[in-house]
């Protein structure tokens, strides 16, 4: 299919989606729901309407932008992302797959494309766990992996409830109807930038992403006996920083030693209390990321992980807790989507490359609700969540040149 991508149009939407921020610019902070969030939904509900698609709003705030296909009884096929960004990032992370998506639908209305299946343009709200802690909440929530009744629970830094603070969206209905039904949508395909430095390393235009990694994340504290460091002498000492130093070793080696490159784990929180330098550490906490496309590698890891911790802490005479935050399945992107963007890319001569990702998306949970794919495009350095975050116009271009021919295959069937 000839490429009929308004990259001008698309670029100039981008720049100004990213004054809607409460850092000052080039830097992008924009958190869901807050004054600056529901300024730029505005903004995105106005260019849908432009294009001629009916908004939609459900009660966790995620918008619906449809395009009516010409048998209303299929399942629509779904693209799209997120626009909230965490304080002080960039403005492609998300932004690239919404907007992007937009001009994907554009474009393909000026190509003549009649879409048998209805396509929609999903917004999902906060990707970004930054007020509430957990990433994804809005296709969490289409999902079912956490209840609207849970939800309404999760209280931010200034003790709003999620189930008061989600009506400021507009959205009709209660956080429970948020679930979406199985077979509700064909298939879901979100463009995202990399936020690695591989397809540009590689000068790979497109990146077809097979399996998405799912974090897991372990809190720990180690309660020991503090005292001042001049006066008790070692022989009696349970200084609270020696276990959580060796479990930080722990970690790294034990994700080192499986002999695969796809498990990680890393110490990303390491608190001393009282952090003075003439006082023995009395308490530490630790909070430890593990991540694996293969689920049972990753809960056997986390198995060792906890089991190193308290054996660790009992040697040093510690009072040990550890507690899951959380532990997400992986996802696995259909195998008939995967060709069919493979396909997309052939057809536009663009070399394309098969990959898992390593950072979690809104794909993630939406693979739990009907065939997924996801598309990658190239960003400078890898670099993603801080100003310097940067894609090109020709790679978005060509990002929703093969969006818009997987859309048009997709929403054929
Ligand atoms: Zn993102």
């Amino acid at each position: 299919m000839e490429s009929t991508v308004d990259i001008a149009k698309l670029s100039a939407e981008l720049e100004h989606l990213a004054t809607f921020t409460d850092a000052p610019p080039p830097a992008v902070t924009r958190v869901m729901l807050s004054d600056t969030d529901l300024a730029a939904r505005e903004y995105l509900m106005r260019l849908m309407e432009e294009a001629g698609l009916t908004v939609r709003i459900d009660a966790a705030g995620n918008l619906f932008a449809r395009w009516s296909g010409t048998d209303p009884h299929l399942p629509a096929v779904a693209t799209g992302s997120h626009t909230d960004a965490i304080p002080h990032s960039g403005r492609y992370d998300g932004t690239v797959g919404v907007l992007g998506g937009l001009e994907a639908i554009r474009s393909l209305k000026r190509s003549g494309h009649l879409p048998r299946r209805a396509i929609e343009l999903v917004m999902f709200t906060a990707e970004e766990p930054t007020r509430y802690g957990v990433g994804c909440l809005g296709s969490r929530l289409m999902s079912g992996a956490i209840t609207g009744r849970k939800a309404e629970k999760l209280v931010d830094g200034d003790g709003v409830s999620f189930g008061d603070f989600h009506k400021r969206a507009g959205g009709a209905g209660t956080l429970e109807e948020v679930r979406l039904p199985r077979k509700h949508f064909r298939a879901f395909v979100e463009l995202h930038i990399e936020q690695g430095p591989r397809l540009e390393a590689s000068e790979t235009p497109i990146g077809i992403v097979t399996a998405i990694a799912a974090p897991a994340s372990l809190r720990v504290t180690y309660v020991g006996a503090g005292g001042h460091a001049g006066a008790v002498l070692m022989a009696d000492r349970r200084d609270a920083l020696l276990p959580a130093a060796e479990l930080a070793v722990a970690v790294d080696s034990t994700a080192r030693n499986l002999g695969t490159t796809d498990t990680v784990a890393t110490t990303g929180v390491l608190d001393v209390h009282p952090r003075a330098v003439n006082s023995i550490p009395s308490r530490t906490y630790l909070e430890i990321d593990v991540r694996d496309v293969n689920e049972s590698r990753r809960n056997n890891v986390l198995d060792v992980i906890r089991h190193q911790a308290q054996a660790i802490g009992d040697r040093h005479r510690q009072e040990t807790t550890v507690e899951t935050i959380n532990a997400d399945a992986p996802a696995t992107c259909d195998p008939q989507i995967v060709k069919v963007i493979e396909a997309a890319a052939d057809e536009a001569q663009l070399t394309s490359s098969r990959m898992i990702s390593r950072a979690y998306h809104d794909s993630l949970f939406m693979a739990q609700v009907c065939p997924t794919g996801m598309i990658f495009i190239p960003c400078r350095e890898g670099l993603s969540h801080c100003p310097e975050e940067y894609a090109s116009p020709l790679d978005i271009a060509r990002g929703v040149q093969v969006l818009a021919a997987t859309l048009a295959r997709l929403s054929s069937e």
